[in-house]
């Protein structure tokens, strides 16, 4: 019998892992895929803020940088704001999620491929490991098995559809700006939005989410004609991400949720590797208390109450946008511009933690022509 089984090799299982190791307990993980790191999903833009607070050291899988980001209202007005120095960095995913695996092997962590989850019922799991059935004891289960978590799905079985939206990428050789990211809030991505995430001028990544009754590929065709762009497709991929509102409880029994399987993604962008690092340190810290002193895991939800802050803003500030017609996106677009909000985002702006820039917002007499909108969305 484990003392703790982690379900998903993705970089949150990883780091929760290797954080529960480091600390003395006994961990493994159990992960599908034959490789870790592989079919690569992501777009892999990150904060550096987000990198320095958690120590991320990315010298092996870092891409590009970039300094800001140029955003298009559905009719095209666009909010640039770039900074002096560089504010988020593009990773390569494969690369990235393969450090964190080196690092977990390092420890000695033992990492079970080519292992799915079927089933929980309390302490055992019902694995099929190479097209073979086989039944797992464990003492503590965490659930990191990503969007579409088989875990959340037996602990939580209520979560709706409407809580995620249906992205579809493709990595392709064309002419970019490498300094900038691109966001269009596009009729074809409706729920989230269509970016552009140079790697350098001339590599980019494409895609767009959209809701899940929608097909993410076909509408990344219409809006890659619609903006002409001229393209040589390297790769595609498709994959959910979720937007839902934070959950309250992540904790069933012997169980705990993190990362995408616990909606640790910001809902207006759906990044989640900064936010679900930051609850993978919250996830291990609660283990490693429960087991050396006793401590309930159900702290592990007030420990997440300062990530779950900002991700119910995010969650707010995305609700409000979505709940907007298209004239009132384009109408919110010149009232902001017009504000001052370029400048001000310039100076301000925080990818991850709206919170640190609001009640500046608010602050602000040249902005308070947006309070309506700011008061609806927070
Ligand atoms: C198109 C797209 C673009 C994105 N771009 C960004 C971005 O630019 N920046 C950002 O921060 N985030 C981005 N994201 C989100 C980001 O990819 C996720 O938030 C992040 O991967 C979450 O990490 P995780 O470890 O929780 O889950 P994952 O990385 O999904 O890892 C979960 C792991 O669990 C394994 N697994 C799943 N089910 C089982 C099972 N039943 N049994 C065993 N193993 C299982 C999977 O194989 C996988 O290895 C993007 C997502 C998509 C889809």
């Amino acid at each position: 019998m484990s003392m703790i089984t982690i379900v998903g090799a993705g970089p949150i299982g990883l780091q929760t892992a290797i954080n529960l190791k480091k600390n003395g307990l006994d961990v493994d993980i159990i992960e599908e895929h034959r490789e870790i790191g592989k079919p690569v999903q992501c777009a892999g833009l990150i904060s550096k803020t987000g990198c320095k607070e958690l120590g991320l050291n990315i010298e092996e899988s870092f891409v590009n940088e970039i300094k800001g980001a140029r955003l298009f209202s559905p009719s095209g007005i666009e909010l640039s704001i770039k900074k002096k120095e560089p504010i988020a960095l593009v990773v390569d995913r494969y690369k990235f999620d393969q450090a964190f695996y080196k690092k977990a092997l390092k420890e000695n962590i033992q990492v079970q491929l080519s292992t799915k989850l079927i089933d929980i019922r309390k302490n055992s799991l019902f694995l099929e490991s190479h097209g073979h059935g086989e039944l797992k004891k464990t003492g503590i289960i965490v659930g990191a098995d990503g969007v579409s978590s088989i875990v959340r799905h037996v602990v939580a079985p209520e979560i709706q559809q409407e809580n995620f939206v249906h992205a579809y990428q493709i990595r392709a050789k064309g002419i970019f700006n490498p300094e900038m990211v691109e966001v269009y809030f596009d009729e074809n991505a409706k729920g989230l939005f269509a970016w552009i995430i140079p790697e350098n001028n001339s590599i980019a990544r494409i895609g767009l989410a959209t809701q899940m009754n929608e097909n993410p590929a076909d509408n990344l065709k219409k809006f890659v004609e619609k903006k002409g762009l001229v393209l040589d497709v390297l790769d595609k991929s498709s994959a959910m991400i979720p937007i839902g509102k934070p959950m309250q409880n992540l904790v069933f029994g012997n169980t705990l949720l993190v990362g995408d399987a616990g909606f640790h993604a910001k809902a207006t962008t759906g990044g989640g590797i900064i936010a679900g690092l930051q609850a993978a340190k919250a996830c291990s810290d609660t283990i490693i208390a429960h087991i050396k002193n006793r401590k309930k895991l159900s702290d592990y939800n007030k420990k997440l109450s300062k990530i779950n802050k900002e991700l119910a803003m995010h969650w707010k500030i995305k609700s409000y946008l979505n709940s907007l017609e298209k004239q009132k996106i384009d109408d919110f677009f010149l009232k902001a511009k017009k504000a001052g909000i370029e400048e001000f985002l310039q100076e301000h702006g925080d990818m991850d933690n709206p919170s640190r820039f609001t009640g500046k917002m608010l602050r602000s007499p040249k902005l308070w022509s947006l309070l309506p909108d700011l008061l609806k969305m927070i």
